[in-house]
């Protein structure tokens, strides 16, 4: 089939199934997968109903605790390539008392959007995957090789229940020549990007013991609220690990002119608050401070605080030395400071916890065959370029590119990994998150050019 008609076929049978897909994509909306607690055997189930009805394989799906993995194949030729297209069904919850346009589990389609949680991230995505296939399918368009869907759970959580364990239990189900996560990638005014890395994180969590007293008489008590805000001020001021980042600000603003042209980019760039940000967060360590807790009584001293420090790490930045530096930041404060090596070790008053720790993760190799497809189906479906580029938070693609035993037993499945995934990305967690039908189709389209392709 030559591109032309390729395109065609599939831009028809897009035409005819648009209220198939834009159910489908209602319906998982209306699936509650919320994660904390993880529950998306529901949502999960509805997928595998839909890959059932038009025949195609299920490996694997596994429902234990009210989750949901699953694994199908597209089956072409036996001896061809494999293309892996993997989303997560888990969604974040909606905090209590934030107040919705709409019911955020309704999948409500107004005003040309579908709106709930999870259509930007990351439903859309997934019922465009699962739509591309059914199409290629019904298209019996020619594969060589296969296309393995990989829908997970518990990508909110760090994913151990997740892709992680999809990994671990079914490695050869999931080897693949090159894998794409159907993460947001689109920010207003951009091109759905193509992610190649991301960033890591570490989050620590510091406590400080410091000796509780009446509060009139505050000199018999130490404060560890004090002693935390000199903590935080230390680091604030003293800790320095800077790295030469993987691409500077100039190269990836270079990047992006290259795509929008220079003028473009840069009124984006001067007017755009949140395009600066992402740009700034991506070439440095930043940090954060996101949850504090001390004290139940107005008067007195009370005995501990606890901060937790969300700290995101460039590629070329090392969590180990990162906990290093804050260790000698602290110790540094004085003989107050000293780090306790459990929480009964009573030499010390300041207990460090690691609540999370996401290594960094990056294509070794971001000039492969996949990437030049993506970049040729973007012109074709949205009549512009697109741009690699760098995430500034962390997703599963570690998993597939991993070459970090601590986190994930199975080596490098793929390093050929990318995000790609349309929906305007600063709506994810967000209120109000829609989806707007169009990128549902384009999407749609664009998963199922990618794979008629890359499998060609
Ligand atoms: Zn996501």
């Amino acid at each position: 089939m030559s591109d032309k008609n390729l395109q065609d076929s599939i831009d028809e049978a897009i035409k005819e199934s648009k209220d198939e897909i834009i159910s489908f994509c209602q319906s998982l909306i209306q699936q509650r997968s919320i994660n904390p607690p993880g529950s998306e055997k529901a949502a999960a189930q509805s997928i595998v109903s839909k890959l059932q009805e038009n025949e195609i394989l299920i490996n694997v799906q596994d429902y234990a605790n009210d989750r949901g993995n699953i694994i199908a194949t597209l089956l072409g030729s036996a001896n061809g390539k494999k293309l892996l297209y993997n989303g997560h069904i888990d969604v974040v919850p909606v905090p209590p008392g934030e107040k919705w346009k709409v019911d955020p589990f309704k999948g409500m389609l107004k005003q040309n959007k579908i709106w709930g949680r999870g259509t930007v991230d990351m439903k859309g995505n997934i019922a465009a995957m699962v739509m591309s296939a059914i199409i290629l399918k019904r298209l019996q368009v020619p594969l060589n090789g296969g296309l393995i869907l990989n829908f997970v759970s518990d990508e909110e959580q760090g994913g151990a229940h997740g892709t992680k364990w999809c990994i671990e239990t079914y490695p050869n189900l999931l080897k693949a020549d090159a894998t794409i996560i159907g993460e947001p990638t689109s920010y207003p005014g951009f091109p759905v990007v193509i992610m190649i890395g991301e960033k890591g994180i570490l989050w620590l969590e510091i406590t400080v013991w410091g000796k509780s007293a009446h509060a009139s008489v505050p000199m018999i008590g130490k404060n560890p609220i004090s002693m935390m805000m000199q903590i935080l001020q230390g680091i604030e001021q003293k800790l320095d690990y800077e790295v030469v980042p993987l691409y500077s600000l100039e190269q990836l603003k270079k990047m992006a002119s290259d795509v929008f042209g220079a003028e473009t980019f840069q009124r984006i760039y001067t007017e755009q608050e949140i395009i600066k940000g992402l740009f700034n967060a991506l070439v440095q360590l930043t940090h954060a401070e996101t949850i504090i807790q001390a004290g139940e009584k107005e008067n007195v001293i009370p005995e501990r605080c606890t901060v937790l420090i969300d700290f995101r790490l460039t590629p070329k930045h090392d969590p180990d030395v990162l906990l290093n530096k804050i260790k000698e930041v602290i110790t540094g404060l004085g003989p107050d400071f000293r780090i306790k090596d459990s929480e009964d070790d009573t030499r010390g008053r300041v207990l460090l916890k690691i609540r999370t720790n996401q290594a960094p993760s990056v294509m070794k190799n971001p000039n492969t065959r996949l990437l030049e497809i993506i970049r040729e189906a973007h012109v074709e479906v949205f009549g512009k370029p697109t741009f690699s580029f760098l995430m500034p938070a962390t997703s599963d693609a570690r998993f597939f590119r991993n070459d970090n035993p601590s986190e994930c037993k199975i080596a490098s499945i793929c390093d050929n990994t990318v995000l790609f995934g349309g929906g305007d990305g600063t709506l994810a967690h967000a209120k109000n998150e829609c989806l707007s039908v169009a990128s549902l189709l384009q999407m749609t389209k664009i998963y199922a050019l990618i794979a008629a392709k890359y499998l060609s």
